[in-house]
């Protein structure tokens, strides 16, 4: 089965979502009451400096009420499927739930690893 919320936080441009929130390469935090922005993007995820989490596209989409299937919808027909059901695939992008447990640096490294993983 399709697990389009992996899919989303994967293949759906996260820029897109948090337009509104941007300010120079930095972008407003959607979860804390941030007035100079504490976020920058690392991969296709939102870090925030102050929460001390990342956030990925079905975090923010939840936020602003934009539902997972809508998202998915924009994108389904632009990803290739056969990559995503693959059980390598799965285990290698469980990002939990986006708390930063082992440190900022371990995360951003799996994100690299995940990025070389769509070449
Ligand atoms: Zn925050």
């Amino acid at each position: 089965m399709v697990n389009k919320i992996k899919i989303v936080n994967k293949f759906y441009d996260i820029r897109i979502l948090i337009e509104n929130y941007r300010k120079g390469n930095k972008y407003f935090c959607l979860f804390h009451n941030d007035i100079n922005p504490s976020c920058k993007i690392y991969g296709n995820a939102l870090y925030c400096f102050s929460c001390r989490r990342f956030y990925y596209v079905s975090n923010i989409a939840n936020k602003l009420g934009i539902s997972i299937d809508e998202l998915y919808g924009e994108i389904k027909d632009k990803v290739d499927l056969s990559k995503i059901n693959s059980d390598k695939w799965n285990k290698k992008n469980e990002l939990g739930d986006g708390k930063v447990n082992g440190g900022l640096i371990e995360r951003y490294k799996k994100y690299l690893e995940m990025e070389k993983m769509d070449e």
